[in-house]
């Protein structure tokens, strides 16, 4: 019996090398030589204006909010169907989350929904770029300007993935990754703040260095650093960065993997989704994805049940994803009640993620598809 998990680390190209490396010439803290080539890396490939590597994407969220001066009573945007992370980040800093339902095509927040939940409190909008398919960013980016309010795209599925030619990260203000181990790229731990508005560039690096000037003291563009504004240790370091930078290297090659999987399983299991009842991702003909997972929507939550645990008993690990977070524990001190996010509710029922990892070999990929099409549902 085969036992296929969900996800699965890989070296991809010299990682190994670049770790021995950085630990030989005694660079084992962050923003030296391998934090260095991230950062130039990112900025020339996406053209954003400042590209720096975080601890974590939970972590570029938090400066994102530290930058927006967020303060106790102010309202971000988020949609409903995501991460504990992308509303979490600005609660810690007293925020109220106002819970978005997401678009049944894309699972994306609905720009639709958007302006009714605008109020005088509202600083942001959080649009977070499901499974690495673009949201509508002219519609989303227009009612921002319209209302003064800051966009931050949490793209920790989007990396290297573009909406109408652009590539996502670079269309809010503000932009996070993340190179958890779960990523297309990785690290382990870790993330990164891309910043294209310049009025944040200067103090983002002081958020990132403890409060402290020590960026420019590196730079020689003053004498000594000190401490002038609130932070956080949010610097990776470079024994991470030289992994990280291993993967960013070659990231086009771990596109195309990705991109080679994710065709795959679209194409030989179209007959047995339509048969089925099963939806599969749609993705819109403006947005080139990042490839980030693969997922089928099963017509009920018992029929996702039986289904994983079919696969489960053919030693095949496939998961589902985000509960609705407005009907989370945490978030009923807002009042959030079932029906708030009638998409979110139902597709957070019904989604399933098949195996999808950059190692993952033709052979492995073709048990996990006879196994989706020997079940009937
Ligand atoms: C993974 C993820 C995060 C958190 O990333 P970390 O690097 O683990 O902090 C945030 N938002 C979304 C949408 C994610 O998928």
């Amino acid at each position: 019996m085969p036992s296929i998990p969900f996800n699965r680390s890989s070296l991809e190209g010299r990682e190994l090398e670049y770790i021995f490396q950085t630990i030989t010439i005694g660079q084992i803290a962050g923003d030296q030589t391998f934090s260095k080539k991230c950062h130039r890396m990112l900025e020339e490939t996406l053209g954003v204006k400042k590209a720096l590597v975080t601890t974590s994407c939970t972590h570029a969220l938090e400066m994102s909010a530290m930058l927006l001066g967020i303060q106790p009573g102010d309202e971000v945007i988020v949609p409903s169907f995501t991460f504990v992370s992308t509303p979490n980040a600005f609660v810690l800093h007293g925020a109220k989350p106002v819970f978005c339902d997401v678009r049944p095509d894309t699972l994306n927040l609905d720009e639709t929904k958007l302006e009714a939940l605008i109020t005088p409190r509202t600083k942001a909008i959080v649009p977070v770029h499901y499974a690495g398919v673009g949201c509508e960013m002219d519609a989303i980016t227009e009612i921002a300007k319209r209302h003064g309010l800051a966009v931050i795209e949490d793209n920790a599925h989007g990396l290297f993935g573009k909406y109408r030619g652009r590539w996502l990260g670079t269309i809010g203000g503000l932009a996070t990754q993340s190179f958890h181990e779960t990523k297309n790229i990785t690290c382990g731990e870790g993330g990164a703040l891309l910043i294209n508005d310049e009025r944040y560039m200067e103090r983002a690096e002081i958020i990132r260095e403890k409060g402290t000037n020590r960026a420019r003291f590196f730079r020689g563009q003053i004498d000594k650093y000190s401490w002038c504004d609130v932070g956080s240790s949010y610097v990776m370091s470079d024994v991470l960065a030289a992994f990280l930078f291993a993967q960013l290297d070659v990231w086009p090659f771990i596109q195309v993997k990705r991109q080679t999987l994710w065709m795959r399983y679209h194409h030989e299991l179209r007959d047995w989704c339509q048969a089925n009842g099963v939806r599969q991702p749609i993705i819109p003909s403006h947005c080139e994805q990042a490839y980030h997972m693969y997922y089928l929507l099963l017509p009920s939550l018992d029929a996702r049940t039986r289904f994983i645990a079919h696969l489960k008993s053919l030693g095949i690990l496939a998961v589902f994803h985000y509960l609705p977070l407005h009907l989370s524990e945490y978030a009923k001190q807002w009042g959030g009640k079932l029906g708030d996010c009638p998409v979110t509710e139902d597709v957070s029922d019904r989604l399933l993620r098949l195996p999808f990892f950059n190692s993952m070999t033709p052979e492995t990929q073709g048990q996990v598809i006879q196994a989706v099409t020997d079940f009937v549902l």
